[in-house]
């Protein structure tokens, strides 16, 4: 069966991040197709094709005829698994890149993270000039760094990109982040205060980072100020934790 033209398609369209985006892409008129290894909802608006991003057989079949991509897939930060957050992270998003050219996509957005340039030291206040981290804390944020740089350095005339880095997500259907909070305070592995209980942290509510992925998508195009740029997106305000 043939598959429509799309504005937009969302790899990582079924996580917590892209099914959010995917719904306000849908709200601001836009035609969404997603591409995961898996399905989590049903929505008869939507084109959902089930492959991995790091097998060119199935990207193929997902990435003709988009103008722009949403690349929010990665590996779960818990998994604790190098090989595969090489694997998925830089292999398949060079291979992203790679067949976005092929197929005559323009744009791509990036899903990064503020942890890339965070070494275990305080951050407050910082801008996206702040350097990578030299030591990233562990092999999640190693390969969100060489994603990152990949996706911006792929940035040409005719192929424009850009990252959006939130730190911690929150917001309704939040698999993660409120789940394992509670899952901890459960097994009484809350009662621990680490340093003076004032130690701030930075989550960013979904609606919030939503927002800033489309108007990265709107805004990238031949002289925006946009292309080939990272972006931190934050509330107004950190919360202790
Ligand atoms: P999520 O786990 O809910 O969603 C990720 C999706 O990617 C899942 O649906 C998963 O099936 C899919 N995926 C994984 N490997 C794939 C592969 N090989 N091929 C196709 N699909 C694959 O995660 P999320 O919270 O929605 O995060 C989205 C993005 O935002 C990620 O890039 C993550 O690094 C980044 N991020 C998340 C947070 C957060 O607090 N949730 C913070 C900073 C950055």
């Amino acid at each position: 069966m043939a598959i429509m033209d799309a504005d937009y398609l969302v790899i990582g369209g079924c996580g917590f991040l892209g099914q959010h985006l995917c719904e306000r892409l849908l709200e601001r008129g836009y035609s969404v197709r997603v591409f995961d290894i898996r399905k989590t909802f049903e929505n008869e608006k939507i084109t959902f094709i089930i492959g991995d991003l790091c097998k060119k057989e199935d990207l193929m079949a997902a990435i003709q005829g988009v103008s722009c991509v949403f690349h929010c897939a990665s590996p779960s930060p818990l998994s604790n698994n190098r090989e595969l957050f090489h694997k998925v992270n830089v292999e398949g998003t060079k291979l992203l890149i790679q067949l976005c050219k092929w197929a005559g996509v323009q744009r791509l957005v990036l899903t990064s993270s503020a942890s890339v340039v965070y070494e275990g030291k305080d951050i407050k206040g910082g801008h996206e000039d702040l350097p990578y981290a030299a030591q990233p804390i562990d092999a999640y944020t190693e390969t969100k760094i060489m994603q990152e740089q990949i996706v911006l350095a792929a940035n040409t005339k005719d192929f424009y990109t850009c990252a959006v880095r939130p730190h911690g997500i929150f917001g309704p259907r939040d698999p993660h982040l409120l789940p394992t909070a509670v899952d901890l305070a459960r097994r009484g592995k809350f009662k621990f205060i680490i340093g003076d209980g004032k130690n701030l942290v930075d989550f960013t509510y979904i609606d919030n980072v939503v927002h800033g992925h489309i108007l990265a998508s709107e805004n990238l195009g031949g002289g925006s100020v946009v292309c080939g740029k990272a972006y931190n997106i934050t509330n107004d305000e950190p919360i202790y934790f």
